[in-house]
């Protein structure tokens, strides 16, 4: 059984040396309760700690673990004398705090300097298992235990793990781009490279031009109706060629228009067509002014100059 557990121990810290790249003699934060226990049980802990954790191992102890064990007078002399031997660790705090708070500042959310945690006090291992790569130590009754990893610490492991052994999409494009000769040399082209990557670059544009595509597809035509848009086409169109006759760039009105065409292609060949292509203007102009004259009379005129 105890070398199985031994086994066991020894397994957690490889896992934690591999992963979270903990260093040797492995550095304990020991609390106050810790000491006492271990006094109590006549364990000695400068032996007892690397046996457990298969190192060697450093003893620390916050100055707010240190007051605590002071502030227990009698009670706690003994566990103040063998706090004394071990090694400082610094904390921040001017005046003493609790010892729990103290040291869970220290490991903080990532425990950076990589700290093994040696207490009695189950709420703080509780809390401390949260944070990944943090071993934790305790006694019990002669025995003295290192809890199994976290599923924190076993998740945050895996991981990394899988970080390691997956290769990165530049290591994967570097891969395509190495060539063996029949001599067994190794090559890289960076040109492949850059070739692989730039083949990437143009998928992706490829891709978001079928997308922007498809959602002008979705919104659907802003332009309206074709039909009815032909319909105002036809409306719009008359009304100008009715008041500019005199201009007559339109053919809305075929009987009226159809000398004026006859104007525009003359002048073009002969001098003669268009001494007589203006002619007609002038009697159009008369006609207007017989129409503001006299509505009824004009309008038997205009209707004959129409026929004619
Ligand atoms: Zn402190």
């Amino acid at each position: 059984m105890r070398l199985k557990r031994h086994k066991d121990y020894k397994r957690y810290m490889n896992m934690y040396c591999q992963t979270f790249h903990f260093r040797k003699p492995y550095q304990v934060l020991v609390d106050g309760d810790f000491i006492q226990a271990a006094l109590d049980q006549r364990m000695d802990l400068r032996t007892m700690i690397p046996t457990v954790l298969c190192d060697a191992s450093k003893q620390m102890v916050t100055p707010c673990t240190m007051a605590l064990l002071k502030s227990r007078g009698d009670e706690g002399s003994g566990a103040f004398l063998v706090s004394k031997r071990f090694e400082k660790r610094r904390c921040k705090h001017q005046e003493a705090v609790d010892e729990a708070l103290c040291i869970s500042e220290i490991i903080s959310t990532s425990n950076p300097h990589n700290y093994v945690v040696a207490t009695q006090s189950k709420k703080l291992r509780v809390q401390l298992a949260q944070v990944p790569g943090v071993p934790l130590l305790y006694i019990n009754r002669a025995n003295m235990i290192l809890e199994p990893p976290s599923d924190a610490s076993l998740s945050a492991g895996k991981k990394i793990e899988s970080d390691k052994t997956h290769a990165s999409n530049k290591e994967l494009n570097t891969l395509k781009a190495v060539k063996v000769t029949a001599l067994g040399k190794v090559s890289v082209d960076p040109k492949l490279i850059k070739k692989i990557d730039q083949k990437k670059e143009i998928k992706k544009q490829k891709m978001e031009i079928k997308k922007a595509k498809i959602m002008k597809k979705r919104m659907g035509p802003k332009e309206p109706n074709p039909l009815s848009v032909k319909k105002k086409k036809k409306t719009l169109a008359t009304p100008p060629s009715k008041a500019t006759s005199a201009t007559t760039t339109t053919t809305t009105n075929q009987s009226t228009n159809a000398p004026t065409i006859e104007n525009k292609k003359r002048p073009a060949n002969s001098n003669d067509a268009a001494t007589e292509g203006s002619a007609p203007e002038k009697k159009k102009r008369k006609r207007r002014k017989s129409k503001s004259a006299s509505s009824a009379t004009a309008a038997g005129t205009t209707g004959g100059s129409e026929s004619s």
